[in-house]
């Protein structure tokens, strides 16, 4: 008998682990392992644990269909997964790799307490088309720009996707938790988010590579249009995978002219991109807790609550980073033009530290992923690998001007500003636009001079 132990890939299709799991012919015992989450993880929040709960319920359903039965535990993975071994005899854990560091502590102790118990942890490649040491320099060193990691990654053979599991085999005689819901994981509310589980993730791939990737290039900057792909959280938990969607785009790109081929290709930037972070993040965990590049480290951040507040409420006075900050509050999700917006705000217009705004998104995100997150924070702050320089920093009323100059996103997401001529959006208005909205929190100019001198001071110490 064998463990199939499901993490970050909560589908039947193209999923290697499972795929190798079952090929013995032996029953699988497909099992979930809750955390303890007692709401004081820094680093999660209900968005992400709703789609969670919707995951596992449509995994369940899917695994039924084809003979089996989703086990769900809940505890630590180590003490969970000895349980299950002495339980069902099994002889062999299969698990797909996870490159983070939280996931890579619990692995080496898995396949310890296997040892222990005379089973064998066996873990497959599934979250990246290249992992870790697969992309190296000429000489055998790490990438820390991403032009050339591209260049490398585009070169190397890929791997096929596998098809989708027809039958599995799960003994009757174990036991499992019910589902797991909302109200079990102890949380209330719900936000509003896209639809969970693989049949959803796959419809919205269908639906994207039907029209949208040959717009790509041209739509994926305009929040109101929103022209990406809308498969982070799918991406994330693996619902599914990273080889599909990239072969599928490739053929896409394939079969159309050469303005949607370009397009197809700007596509498969980004899916490279998150493999660059994931592999920064292999390679250089510490960025966790400090600046990518070590220079920046004596650069003064500020701490003021009162501000940040603010920019977490969706109230700076600044229509585009509030209609995004809303967007995202409500529905887990925002668009990446606006996470560099309300990132370079956070750090560059209010001196606050990446690190205060990358908790708040990975608490708000349903794609919440801490390799992309902290990516992307340490982009905008100007401190992480291949990030903005310092002193570029993007002008929130001229980025409102070039991204939503029509003013349909911030008119969505600020009801207040509904009357309001939306070219006075783009430009620091003199007197409130609204009754109930307030005036700008910061002067973006003398702001700006203020980070400036911030990094230099921090440069000279
Ligand atoms: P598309 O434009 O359709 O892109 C396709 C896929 O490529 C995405 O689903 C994603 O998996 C990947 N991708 C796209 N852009 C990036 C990027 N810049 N970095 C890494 N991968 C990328 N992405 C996350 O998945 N999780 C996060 O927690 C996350 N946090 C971010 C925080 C900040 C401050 C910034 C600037 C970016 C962050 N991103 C994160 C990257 C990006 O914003 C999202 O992946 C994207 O908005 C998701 O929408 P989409 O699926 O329509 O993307």
């Amino acid at each position: 008998m064998h463990i199939h132990w499901f993490r970050r890939d909560l589908r039947l299709t193209d999923n290697t682990a499972l795929h190798a799991a079952t090929q013995s012919g032996m029953e699988v015992v497909p099992v979930y392992i809750l955390s303890n989450w007692r709401k004081n993880h820094p680093w999660t929040g209900l968005a992400r644990q709703q789609f969670l709960c919707g995951c596992l319920e449509s995994l369940a359903k899917n695994l039924a269909t084809i003979g089996g039965r989703l086990i769900v535990r809940q505890g630590g993975a180590v003490a969970e997964l000895r349980k299950l071994i002495r339980e069902t005899r099994a002889t062999s854990i299969f698990t797909n790799r996870d490159p983070d560091p939280f996931g890579r502590v619990t692995e080496v102790a898995v396949a310890k307490m296997a040892a222990e118990e005379g089973c064998k942890l066996v873990l497959c490649q599934d979250i990246a088309i290249h992992e870790r040491d697969e992309v190296r320099t000429g000489t055998g060193g790490v990438f820390r720009v991403f032009t050339p990691y591209a260049k490398a990654w585009r070169k190397l053979p890929k791997p096929g996707s596998l098809p989708k599991l027809s039958t599995i085999r799960t003994p009757e005689n174990i036991s499992s938790l019910p589902l797991p819901t909302l109200e079990t994981r102890g949380l209330a509310g719900r936000v509003n988010i896209v639809e969970a589980g693989e049949d959803s993730a796959r419809t919205r791939l269908k639906n994207f590579l039907g029209r949208k990737i040959f717009q790509y290039d041209a739509t994926r900057n305009l929040p109101e249009i929103d022209g990406g792909s809308r498969l982070s959280q799918d991406l994330r938990w693996g619902l599914i995978s990273p080889r599909e969607v990239y072969w599928r785009s490739a053929e896409a790109a394939a079969r159309g002219n050469a303005v949607e081929r370009k397009s197809a290709e700007v596509f498969i930037n980004e899916l490279i991109w998150r493999e660059f972070y994931l592999q920064i993040l292999w390679h250089f965990p510490e960025v966790l807790e400090s600046d990518f590049n070590p220079k920046y480290a004596q650069v003064e951040w500020k701490s003021d609550d009162a501000a940040f507040a603010r920019w977490c409420a969706g109230e700076t006075g600044f229509p585009i980073v509030d209609a995004a900050m809303r967007q995202l509050n409500a529905t887990g999700f925002m668009h990446n033009r606006l996470r560099m917006i309300t990132a370079m705000f956070l750090t560059k217009d209010l001196h606050i530290h990446w690190r205060e705004g990358e908790r708040y998104f990975m608490q708000k995100l349903v794609d919440g992923e801490i390799a992309s997150n902290n990516g992307g924070w340490q982009w905008s702050a100007g401190t992480g690998a291949d990030a903005a320089p310092y002193f570029r920093i993007q002008n929130p009323w001229l980025q409102t001007a070039r991204f939503d100059g029509e003013g349909k996103f911030i008119q969505r997401w600020l009801p207040e500003l509904a009357q309001v001529e939306p070219r006075k959006f783009c430009e620091p208005p003199g007197l409130p636009l609204a009754r109930n909205y307030p005036l700008p929190m910061v002067d973006h100019h003398r702001e700006r001079d203020v980070t400036l001198e911030l990094f230099r001071r921090g440069l000279d110490f």
